[in-house]
């Protein structure tokens, strides 16, 4: 068996996702024609997926509880997105759910200031809560994405199964990547087909 098939290959980023880790956050959930993939699944991945994205120092690592907290804000990130995507209301438990994260600990360095080195900025909770940081950044980013200019061209791949949010970079691109675009191209091919056989 080669690694191609013992892992199922996870697409590039989406078009926003590098600029949004909040975008790329809320796809680290994925639907493959394979079945369901979970980037955060288990605090390891969680733990690398957050030092990749610069939102925990390296050598960081969460635990469980803080891996499901983290699955939790996403779903609520996810949301957020579709209810912008598709016009729909917000869903109150989300909101809070990103309010929280935002206001559960200050994403700022703090100034400090003691005789010896005078004024300084250090991040109030160097270690122990990389979590509730990474927490506070994610949501502080998907608020951004919410009101800001990119938020008109916010879409939802129509590469069923595929679920990944994206940033259109033109206003007719309907897929997150050239792979679903292909997929979704193919099948359609294949159900003419049989349609022009059956006929
Ligand atoms: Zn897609």
């Amino acid at each position: 068996m080669n690694q191609r098939t013992a892992a199922p290959a996870v697409p590039p980023p989406a078009p926003g996702a590098e600029q949004y880790p909040a975008l790329d956050f809320a796809n680290s959930l994925l639907t493959l024609p394979t079945g369901p993939l979970d980037l955060l699944g288990t605090p390891d991945p969680a733990s690398a997926w957050l030092i990749e994205h610069r939102l925990a120092p390296v050598g960081g690592r969460i635990q469980e509880i803080c891996t499901a907290r983290l699955q939790g804000l996403r779903a609520a990130v996810r949301e957020l997105l579709d209810a912008r995507v598709t016009g729909g209301a917000a869903p109150t438990a989300a909101l809070a759910a990103v309010n929280d994260a935002l206001t559960a600990t200050p994403s700022a360095p703090l100034l400090r200031w003691d005789a010896e080195r005078g004024p300084y900025r250090t991040m109030p909770h160097p270690a122990d809560r990389i979590a509730d940081r990474a927490m506070a950044l994610l949501a502080a980013d998907a608020a951004e994405l919410l009101t800001g200019p990119d938020a008109e061209r916010l879409a939802r791949c129509g590469g069923a199964p595929c679920t990944r949010f994206f940033v259109r970079t033109h206003a007719a691109r309907h897929w997150c990547s050239t792979r679903c675009g292909d997929r979704v191209r193919a099948a359609r091919a294949y159900a003419r087909k049989r349609a022009a056989e059956q006929s």
